[in-house]
């Protein structure tokens, strides 16, 4: 029989959530920022339309970065800010206290956008230009109902977005963990293994991946009930805690298949640590009927692009562990 091919991903629920107001929001601005440049130009103030360009070539570029996937979201929210921020600033220098509901409308978004450690010092600084451009908000007089509705877009927004910002890591953090045992589920070791290959292709470390299977399992919970086999994958996943390294990643891929992420100097030391981990499961896991073993296949990184094809690797050693009567371990050869 063939070993198994690589686990398909499944999709990175966290980065799309956190994608969607600046993939909608970007293009927007762009484009009213480009609809203001031409009406500058249509009116022959070929500067100020130059001005209004320079304002949507951040926007545009935040367009472009968050529709790319391996970009990080914060840069491209930060250039749509400062994209904001000048275009604001612009508008109400050129056509005064009528532009002032686009800087509003903008006070709000920015919240929503970027963190508040970004978006309160953006929002200040543009109420400061707002403040010190003629004819906008203190002059003739102080425009006292338009500073109160921006003290109270400030406070609001700053709150919601506080609010949703840990609402949003809360949902992170749940969305990363296995509610049976509290180890990192398998989207967390596909975001893990991304970044992994990433800094372990600069040659930063060596790392192994380690697949941890238990044997005849549905056996526990055909005989003891699913109970049984629950406690079984909880008492499993601490004895995998504590012999682990700190400098070591567990996490459950599924069912009763679990992953190690470990650092290993080479297929010796991989093969040691494997064994022992293989030991003190066998010594200490026990069902109601008697001891629990694993089965485990593991592979040096071995230069692979994608984490799939290292998966694979271990993934293949597993199934050759398994044929060998189970209760044992096999190490990958080294070359991909
Ligand atoms: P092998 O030695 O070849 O790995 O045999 P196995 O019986 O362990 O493997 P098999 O794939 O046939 O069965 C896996 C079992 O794991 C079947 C399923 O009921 C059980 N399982 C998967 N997830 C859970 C879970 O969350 N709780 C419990 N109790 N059982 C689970
Ligand atoms: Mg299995
Ligand atoms: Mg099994």
């Amino acid at each position: 029989m063939k070993p198994p091919a690589g686990p398909p991903t499944i999709p990175s629920l966290p980065r799309e959530l956190r994608s969607v107001p600046l993939r909608t929001i970007a293009p927007v601005a762009t484009l009213a920022l480009l609809v203001f440049a031409g009406w500058l130009a249509w009116h022959g103030r070929t500067g100020w339309a130059l001005a209004a360009l320079a304002c949507a070539a951040p926007a545009a570029a935040a367009t472009w970065l968050s529709h790319r996937r391996a970009v990080r979201l914060s840069r491209a929210g930060l250039l749509l800010c400062l994209a904001h921020v000048a275009g604001c600033l612009l508008s109400a220098a050129i056509l005064g206290a009528s532009a002032l509901p686009w800087s509003l409308l903008v006070l709000m978004v920015n919240f929503f956008l970027v963190p508040n450690r970004i978006a309160t010092p953006a929002n200040l600084a543009m109420v400061a230009g707002l403040l010190a451009l003629p004819g906008v908000l203190r002059s003739p007089a102080p425009d006292l109902q338009a500073l109160a509705v921006i003290g109270l877009i400030l406070g609001f927004g700053f709150r919601f977005s506080r609010r949703m910002h840990g609402d949003r890591t809360r949902l992170e953090l749940l969305a990363s963990l296995d509610e049976l045992t509290g180890l990192p589920n398998r989207r967390a070791l596909e975001k893990t293994l991304t970044q992994q290959i990433v800094s372990t292709r600069q040659g930063r470390f060596r790392h192994a991946l380690v697949i941890l299977d238990i044997d005849h399992f549905k056996d526990v919970n055909d005989r003891y009930g699913h109970t049984a086999g629950d406690n079984a994958l909880i008492e499993l996943a601490a004895i995998l805690r504590s012999e682990l390294r700190e400098q070591d990643k567990v996490f459950r891929f599924g069912g009763e298949e679990f992953v190690v992420l470990a650092e290993a100097g080479n297929r010796d030391a991989l093969a040691r640590f494997t064994e022992r981990l293989r030991q003190s499961v066998q010594q200490s896991l026990h069902g109601p009927g008697g001891g629990i073993t694993i089965s485990l296949g593991a592979a040096m990184y071995a230069g692979e692009k994608y984490w799939q094809d290292w998966f694979s690797r271990a993934d293949a050693a597993l199934y050759l562990a398994k044929g060998s009567g189970r209760n044992s371990v096999v190490v990958a050869d080294d070359l991909a």
